[in-house]
């Protein structure tokens, strides 16, 4: 199958595949309308899958609905943090197959042709772990290594633990591809490193750099024991092509 995975900015892609096409965090600000358009156009015709993974606004803006339009038909794929009626109040989402789906942490959907299973996040929301006609999806929204320096010891390790029981059994679903954070603030860049040599996954895309595109020359170079290759996206609109 052919993949192409396009950076809009911070935590929000979509990934395309023939008809499909992915929108994952669309945020309150740092989208311009030229990107807009981009989306709009990636979307055209499509089945188009909206996830919200939680309801910061670095991850959430009630407008996303505004891309259903140019799409054939949308499913919003919405975590149970997000005020519902924050979605539905546009009349978009009810219209023609549109499907509107709240989800809650640790369990499992059929979303028209998406199996879908959540991790409950040591953030807000939840993670996605898809399954897109055999290939295997993962999509962190803000789970990830959140060790901060000043936060306790015992605060760090009940949010490290998270984390690292997620990527134990992410390391049992041979990943295809997987998107998690690369956020420099943090000692552990929240984790990318460490997320890339356990789980190994085809295709690593990493997120959450509040639009420091720079971050993601510093993971390139870092010497990282997997194969795994990575997106190293310079600036919002590019875009990688792979197959799988
Ligand atoms: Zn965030």
């Amino acid at each position: 199958m052919k993949v192409q995975i396009t950076y809009l900015y911070h935590s929000c892609f979509t990934l395309q595949e023939d008809k499909k096409v992915l929108l994952f965090d669309y945020p309150e600000r740092g989208i311009d309308s030229t990107l807009d358009e981009k989306i709009r156009s990636i979307g055209q015709g499509s089945e188009l899958y909206i996830f919200i993974s939680h309801a910061h606004g670095d991850h959430f803006s009630s407008n996303v609905t505004k891309f259903s339009t140019s799409a054939q038909e949308t499913h919003h794929v919405v975590s149970n943090d997000v005020p519902k009626e924050t979605i539905i109040r546009d009349k978009a989402v009810n219209r023609n197959n549109n499907t509107f789906t709240q989800v809650d942490p640790d369990r499992n959907y059929k979303i028209k042709n998406l199996k879908l299973k959540t991790f409950k996040s040591n953030d807000a929301g939840v993670a996605f772990l898809i399954d897109l006609c055999g290939k295997k999806i993962y999509y962190g929204g803000d789970l990830a290594k959140w060790n901060w320096p000043e936060w306790s010891e015992e605060k760090v390790s009940e949010h490290v633990k998270v984390f690292e029981d997620v990527i134990n059994e992410l390391k049992n679903e041979d990943v295809d591809i997987a998107f998690s954070n690369m956020d420099e603030r943090l000692p552990s860049w929240a984790g990318p490193v460490e997320f890339i040599e356990r789980v190994n996954p085809h295709y690593f895309i990493p997120m959450h750099t509040f639009g420091n595109e720079e971050w993601i020359d510093d993971l390139v170079d870092e010497e990282i024991n997997a194969k795994s290759e990575i997106f190293h996206y310079e600036k919002p609109g590019d875009e990688f092509h792979f197959k799988l």
